[in-house]
């Protein structure tokens, strides 16, 4: 199986390339922001409890993120491979994935990283808050806590696939083509 999470900021094009890498690829994408976001719009318990948190830039408590994340993994069947997208975002979180990939023989395959600086992730944020709808892009506050709680709780867990050889970074500003091209050289070459 292929497994890869594709890891940045917020704003940093991970979902715009996840769709692109998937077609390509073959695999299921996994964005726990879109899940809870779809479960916001049909008003679920989980929905509602995500709510509390997403709307302030906060993160979902990593109990319910990671229950959550598990079961739309053992909903694939026979999957190719997985895109995960946002997730793991805490240390807890890639420890819980590790686990439960390896409970079903597999792995994650490479963690890579969009690079993007922080004023082009406001000015994007800002700029997606105009189609989007979405609340926690339309606040400077809130982008400023997301932006925060990502160099705080996120960045760390890099040094976690460092370790284990299956780290790399690519640049994320430019055409999106072209940073594709630079995303499939890395998926390639795993
Ligand atoms: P995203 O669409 O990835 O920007 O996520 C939007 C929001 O959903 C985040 O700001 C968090 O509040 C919440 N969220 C998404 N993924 C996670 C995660 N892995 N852990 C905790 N909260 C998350």
């Amino acid at each position: 199986m292929l497994n890869i999470i594709l890891f940045g900021p917020p704003g940093a094009g991970k979902g715009t390339q996840s769709v692109k890498l998937i077609e390509k690829y073959g695999l299921v994408h996994l964005s726990t922001g879109d899940i809870f976001r779809a479960n916001m719009k049909g008003e679920t318990e989980l929905g509602i409890l995500a709510k509390s948190y997403i709307d302030k830039g906060d993160l979902v408590p990593d109990e319910v993120t990671i229950k959550m994340l598990e079961s739309e993994v053992n909903k694939q069947e026979n999957p190719k491979g997985f895109i995960f997208d946002g997730f793991p975002r805490t240390s807890a979180q890639a420890v819980a994935l590790d686990q439960f990939l390896s409970g079903r023989g597999t792995e994650i395959s490479g963690c890579v990283s969009l690079i993007v600086a922080d004023d082009e992730v406001r000015v994007r944020l800002l700029n997606r808050a105009k189609d989007s709808g979405r609340a926690d892009d339309a606040d400077i506050n809130v982008i400023n806590d997301r932006i925060q709680i990502y160099k705080n709780e996120t960045l760390p867990i890099i040094g976690h696939y460092e370790k284990l050889d299956r780290y790399s970074a690519v640049y994320g500003v430019g055409e999106i083509e072209e940073i594709f091209k630079l995303l499939t050289d890395v998926i390639d070459s795993l």
